[in-house]
């Protein structure tokens, strides 16, 4: 007998899941992502006439619309089951109307996690499709479509052909841009630190030696500017008594954070497993959306992955809590459960990133999961088993010395007294990432240093005085960590466009990745300043964050998100007039290589285009030659006389290919010269990506 319901979610591993929950009266499908979109021939939207937009059904769904039209027919009951977010329901309502015609009943079930009880919950209580959420979504939608369709054939005009410049990945870029001409304004100052190694001078406790920096001298913080000044004060220190002025000793508690959200999954994931922003998302969906384990069958290990709340269902906590007390004894368990406060303007009806089962321990589950799988769900697992444990407690102890009356070094070192949260979650497997954030300063501080008991006022034994020279480092170059971060923290973007913003940029190659770095390419330079001038406030960091607050606004129902568009479209359209006349034209300036082409005889010129810098017949549009661009590397192949030129393979790989393509095939990854830079990356899933124009 034919299922009486149909149940329709956006992914076939989604649907897996879900199908085992709810036996044979319901028959669960994907839609694989989007049913319905912009059309991309057009705009699709006409600010003229209310900015309605006119969806069409993308050539890649038609074959799923019409089975899902077909496995409509005669249902009783359509449930739409789609990721709660504004996404989902925006999926959700392009569906319900596609599918009105077949069936009447259609209602709206999410769930924030893949388990039987929750689901089968949110199966118990439908509800009618949130239209707030419909259109805070379309409303971002239809902003990025008129942002990137009118200012990409501006480019065009102004730049090179093909170029594309989006709303909010602009404003990210503009980031980069700015951070890296920090860094070449840059001057580092030379600056001395000097280290005295000191241990008591009883004869049993002269194995202890430990490290103390000068810190002082007299009232003024101790600066020391170059060798021969550190060398002076070296000879007359090494002459001195070295005495303890203090010791004093303090306990330190150090709490457990909140559980994940979105961006700090993605800060985290980078920083200790080296995982870029777009591929931590991919990992977390699979864990979400459900893996095989064992005999029970296809379960979700994680709670929905976009989110920018730190709340826990009240039934996770008591089952963590549960598990702490049984696990690791009561002293491990607060009296009162940790709370933590999410963000101003978090959805608080959405939960933290975390397990959906804490006795689900990460070694039980491992040999379901592949490497990455594994890596990212012992993480979230550790930070939530840790969010609801006793502070870790600490022994700091702090050491004055005194020399030579008025110079003063400090020792410090930290002893741990009880490990709390820090059983879970310590800094055991952190690893050193390549690319890391480089500190504002050498690390010197001796954090993990023991010391003899030390009394006041006893004499120390110098064995050495160690000056050293630094410099002052220029700002970090921003990696997806730290732009996530400052992304969030001023309030660009949102948990769903973190990972497709830096995605993006690397795509069309305004970005690129050294190491772990993200550094703008000249192109983005270029494009950056002549949309500041021209769209200042399109390319301002401010308003984006307030264009954010709108779109909230939009979905709690306080603002009527067509007037949004009007509000928008009014200054941006008159500054659009005014660049195409005065934008300085990129174009039109482009230099000769000095050499003629080989088709027309005119001259090749350098110019500008989606990849980058390449070179192109003057004779165009009547010649249409160009090349790419040379890396100025000769060809490996002996006696070839060709020179390496960078191509793109279809899948977006970059590689570098001999100019005498097809005479030659000689190909390499990397240019001879240059260290292995590119982190290669997989692209995320296909709805993450913007595509417009
Ligand atoms: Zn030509
Ligand atoms: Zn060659």
């Amino acid at each position: 007998m034919a299922a009486k319901n149909l149940v329709i979610v956006e992914s076939p591993a989604k649907a897996g899941t879900i199908n085992k929950f709810l036996g044979k009266n319901y028959e669960v499908e994907a839609s694989f992502g989007h049913v319905r979109d912009l059309p991309k021939s057009k705009m699709g939207v006409d600010p003229q006439n209310g900015f309605i937009p006119q969806y069409v059904v993308p050539t890649k769904a038609k074959k799923t619309v019409s089975k899902l039209k077909k496995l409509a027919k005669g249902k009783d009951a359509i449930y739409l089951a789609p990721d709660p977010d504004r996404e989902g329901e925006a999926i959700s309502w392009h569906l319900a109307a596609l599918l009105s015609e077949e069936v009447s009943n259609i209602k709206r079930v999410s769930f924030n996690e893949l388990t039987k009880e929750a689901v089968m919950r949110a199966f118990d209580h439908p509800r009618d499709i949130d239209q707030k959420l419909v259109n805070a979504q379309q409303a971002r939608r239809v902003l990025d479509r008129i942002v990137g369709y009118e200012l990409s054939p501006l480019l065009w005009k102004k730049v090179g052909r093909g170029l594309s410049a989006g709303r909010v990945q602009s404003v990210a870029l503009r980031l980069i841009v700015e951070r890296e001409r920090e860094i070449k304004k840059f001057k580092p100052q030379e600056y001395w630190s000097l280290r005295a190694k000191l241990s008591s001078l009883r004869t049993s406790e002269q194995e202890k030696i430990f490290l103390a920096k000068l810190d002082r001298i007299g009232k003024k913080k101790a600066e020391l500017k170059n060798e021969t000044e550190t060398l002076k004060l070296k000879s007359i220190l090494e002459k001195e008594e070295f005495r303890v002025l203090s010791v004093q000793k303090k306990e330190r508690q150090r709490k457990p954070q909140a559980p994940f959200t979105t961006s700090k999954l993605q800060q985290e994931a980078y920083t200790r497993l080296g995982f870029s922003a777009a591929r931590t998302m991919r990992v977390a969906q699979g864990l979400y959306e459900g893996v095989e384990i064992g005999s029970e069958g296809s379960v979700g290990l994680i709670t929905y992955l976009r989110t920018d709340s730190v709340n826990i269902a009240e039934s996770a906590r008591k089952e963590a809590n549960q598990f702490v007390k049984e696990k690791f004894g009561k002293d491990y368990l607060p009296k009162v459960p940790n709370f933590y406060r999410s963000k101003k303007g978090a959805q608080e009806a959405h939960e933290a990133i975390r397990p959906t089962s804490a006795y689900r321990e990460p070694d039980q589950v491992k040999s379901f999961l592949s490497e990455e799988q594994f890596k990212l769900y012992d993480l979230i697992w550790r930070k939530f088993v840790a969010s609801q444990m006793t502070a870790a407690i600490d022994q700091v102890t702090s050491i004055e010395i005194v020399a030579a009356v008025e110079y003063f070094f400090k020792a410090s070192g930290t002893r741990n007294l009880f490990p709390g949260f820090s059983a879970v979650f310590g800094e055991v497997n952190r690893v050193k990432k390549k690319g890391k954030e480089a500190t504002e300063e050498d690390d010197e501080e001796e954090e993990e240093q023991e010391f003899p008991e030390l009394n006041q006022d006893e004499i120390l034994k110098l064995h050495e005085l160690i000056g050293a020279q630094h410099f002052t480092k220029p700002p970090a170059r921003y990696n997806d960590a730290s732009l996530v971060r400052v992304l969030e923290e001023k309030g660009i973007g949102r948990p769903s466009t973190y990972a497709p913003i830096i995605y993006t940029l690397t795509a069309r190659e305004y970005i690129e990745r050294k190491g772990g770095a993200l550094m703008p390419t000249e192109l983005a330079e270029i494009v950056i300043d002549l949309l500041v001038e021209h769209f200042p406030y399109v390319l301002d960091i401010e308003f984006t964050a307030h264009m954010e607050e709108e779109l909230d606004k939009i979905e709690e129902g306080e603002m009527d998100w067509i007037q949004v568009l009007h509000d928008f479209y009014g200054p941006f359209e008159e500054h659009l007039q005014e660049a195409k006349e005065k934008m300085k034209n990129v174009r039109r300036e482009s230099t000769p290589t000095g050499e003629n082409c080989e088709k027309c005889a005119k001259p090749m010129m350098i110019k500008w285009g989606r990849f980058g810098k390449f070179v192109a017949c003057s004779g165009f549009p009547e010649c249409r030659n160009t090349k790419p661009m040379s890396t100025g590397v000769a060809c490996s192949k002996p006696d070839c006389g060709g020179y390496l030129v960078a191509r793109k393979a279809k899948g977006g790989r970059k590689f570098f290919g001999c100019s005498k393509y097809p005479n030659c095939d000689y190909i390499a990854n990397q240019l001879p010269t240059q260290a292995s830079d590119s982190t290669e990356e997989k692209p995320p899933e296909a709805d993450e990506i913007d595509e417009d124009v």
